[in-house]
């Protein structure tokens, strides 16, 4: 077991009280009309898979139910940061203490 940081309540809480949604980051496109029907598939199927670090978008589903976003290297699952949502994040790679 480990503890996520919860950016709303403020403290580290039990994992199992979370619950992952996927990429973070994504803007729909604003006139969703004049896109290709690629890019309108592109952005309703296709994520990042990466390995490495990956923005995604929490919840804290048995807590205060608020959507975050955290920045988690996908290899060693360790989460480097969280932050509200429309925040943006400060770990956009690694350092030389954070290797992969
Ligand atoms: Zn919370």
């Amino acid at each position: 077991m480990f503890y996520i940081y919860c950016p709303y309540c403020g403290e580290h809480r039990e994992e199992e009280e979370f619950h992952p949604k996927g990429q973070a980051h994504l803007s729909r496109p604003t006139d969703p009309d004049a896109c290709s029907d690629e890019e309108w598939g592109d952005y309703l199927y296709f994520r990042d898979n990466p390995r490495g670090l990956h923005h995604e978008i929490w919840v804290h589903a048995i807590g205060c139910r608020k959507f975050f976003n955290a920045t988690r290297d996908t290899q060693s699952y360790e989460i480097l940061e969280t932050y509200r949502m429309g925040d943006a994040p400060r770990v956009t790679h690694f350092t030389d203490t954070q290797k992969s």
